[in-house]
């Protein structure tokens, strides 16, 4: 894990490209990174004229998505809730855990 070559993000970033590829021929680890950047890079092309065509319903299409995203977290957030709740009271802490006098049903008995 700690001798993997590095060098390719340094070359991509800093130096020409022709120094790149001439690391690329001799480093197959880089090798491998740069030909997974040309398939996303790639992808990207492929994809992005059909993005700026329809980019007004891509609005919309965000738009949609950060509402839904909202309503979905807020879901998961109550079932959460719902989820500590029954964890709470159905196994980790009862009453009868906590050291209160409980009936035979495991109810708090209130004592005059
Ligand atoms: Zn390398």
């Amino acid at each position: 894990m700690t001798d993997k070559c590095n060098k390719y993000e340094a070359l991509f970033t800093f130096q020409s490209e022709e120094k790149l590829k001439e690391h690329i021929l001799t480093c197959e680890e880089c090798r491998k990174e740069y030909e997974q950047m040309k398939k996303v890079s790639d992808l990207i092309q492929e994809v992005k004229p059909y993005f700026k065509k329809k980019q007004s319903s891509h609005k919309i299409l965000r738009t949609a998505c950060v509402l839904l995203f909202f309503l979905v977290s807020g879901i998961t957030f109550s079932m959460n809730t719902d989820f500590t709740d029954t964890l709470k009271y159905g196994t980790t802490l009862s009453a009868e855990d906590l050291g209160f006098p409980v009936d035979d049903y495991g109810l708090i008995t209130v004592v005059d």
